[in-house]
């Protein structure tokens, strides 16, 4: 059996390695250097997977997809994942925050690993871009932009962000990719200029939506970013802009942080109004909100009003700011993809063309930051190379 996979990056690669021993020929098509995009993983370290063992827990980190991956972690799981890295001279180790590295911290020494288990005279790699694909009578027209192939089985594991129109014209059915784990650009941009400021453990709600997330973030030249904000990004996906996100900076509703501020104010009568602040927030960001709504930087405790000490509070508590566009071509990870409705997710087969697979981020699963995302194409690239591997036993 002759097997194609288009895209060599994790997933694909997941899969080529499961499917190996059951065909006659693998290749891989990719019109880039194989698992080049494992290499800025985790900043280089590659964070592999989440320390998250109980799969209802794990799945709540999938804005999409999780109810699917509910079923796929239950085939391969985050423990089946570590070992079969352990199995391939991979350790890891788990960090305080949960997020699993290898022992080497390094996404090269992961990419070489894996790279090594393909070494095999069945395997050959194709630096090509693959323009089409189509089922004729019981095999596969690949078209590419060299030339054209016929294959008895095909994995695309190519992702999704530039895939929309392959994907279309190859009739697959698709939800429309949008960026997500992205920086997001303000209304506000005078503030922009304290770039380079960070909060930490703030929390965020956006309005009209009852989900809540807790995070740090920074302010750059031209938007704020972060793990809070590609939260943020994440769960607004799809959501059109402009929308409204309140900041507390300071983890106390309203009511309790204004008691807690008249009580400070209170036992510290002679010391200014921007240090005690300063307390809270970061500095620089303290002297913009009080340039904001005109209160003097020499204003001292004692002569801070009621209106002054609720407006503070106010900022602090339920800080806003309008979110009117994604930072554009900054994305970690696409929403979006192929339609989970039409994927066995036993198999990662799709329901109407039998022979065709996906795995990884071509199909309609993303995830937050943590390892997530590298989980979905371990997960899913295991399940459709051993769906292959299977399918030629029978
Ligand atoms: C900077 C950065 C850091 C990240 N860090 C982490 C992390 O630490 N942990 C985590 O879980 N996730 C992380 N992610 C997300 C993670 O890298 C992706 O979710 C993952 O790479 C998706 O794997 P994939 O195999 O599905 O697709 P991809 O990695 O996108 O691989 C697809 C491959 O297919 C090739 N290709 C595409 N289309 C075609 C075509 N038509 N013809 C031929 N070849 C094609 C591409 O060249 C590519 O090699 C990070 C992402 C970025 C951008």
């Amino acid at each position: 059996m002759r097997l194609a996979i288009i895209g060599a990056g994790p997933a694909g690669i997941m899969a080529g390695i499961n499917a190996l021993e059951n065909v006659d020929e693998l290749v891989f098509f990719d019109k880039d250097v194989p698992l080049k995009t494992l290499l800025p993983t985790g900043g280089g370290r590659c964070n592999l997977a989440y320390g998250e063992f109980d799969n209802n827990e794990l799945v709540k980190f999938y804005p999409r997809g999780s109810k699917f991956l509910l079923s796929v972690f239950s085939r391969f799981s985050t423990a089946d994942t570590l070992e079969f890295f352990e199995k391939i001279g991979v350790k890891s180790y788990i960090q305080d925050d949960l997020r699993i590295f290898p022992c080497s911290n390094s996404s090269k020494d992961v990419r070489k690993k894996l790279l090594s288990l393909l070494n095999d005279t069945k395997v050959k790699f194709y630096c090509e871009e693959v323009l089409c694909f189509k089922k004729v009578s019981d095999r596969f027209r690949l078209k590419t932009n060299k030339s054209e192939y016929f294959f008895d089985k095909v994995i695309f594991a190519g992702g999704i962000r530039d895939n929309f129109d392959v994907l279309k014209e190859s009739g697959i059915n698709i939800i429309a990719p949008k960026p997500a784990l992205c920086a997001l650009c303000i209304e506000d941009v005078s503030l922009y200029s304290l770039s380079g400021v960070s909060f930490k453990d703030v929390m965020a709600c956006i309005d009209g939506s009852k989900q809540e997330f807790v995070g740090d973030f920074i302010i750059t030249q031209n938007s704020i970013s972060g793990p809070l904000v590609y939260k943020i990004s994440s769960a607004n996906a799809f959501s059109p802009f402009p929308y409204q996100v309140r900041f507390n900076f300071v983890g106390y509703g309203f009511d309790e942080f204004d008691m807690r501020l008249r009580e400070l104010l209170d036992n510290n009568s002679k010391k200014l109004l921007i240090n005690i602040i300063s307390e809270f927030i970061p500095k620089s960001f303290a002297q913009f909100l009080f340039k904001k709504n005109a209160v003097s930087f020499e204003l001292k405790a004692s002569q801070v009003n009621r209106a002054v000490r609720t407006m503070l509070a106010k900022e602090m508590t339920e800080y806003k700011m309008k979110i009117v566009a994604q930072k554009p071509n900054g994305e970690i990870v696409s929403a979006g993809g192929v339609n989970l409705d039409l994927i066995n997710p036993k198999s990662m087969e799709y329901k109407d063309i039998s022979g065709l697979y996906f795995c990884g981020e071509v199909l309609n699963i993303d995830g937050y930051t943590g390892g997530f995302n590298l989980q979905n194409c371990w997960s899913t690239g295991y399940l459709a190379g051993t769906a292959v591997a299977k399918g030629k036993k029978n």
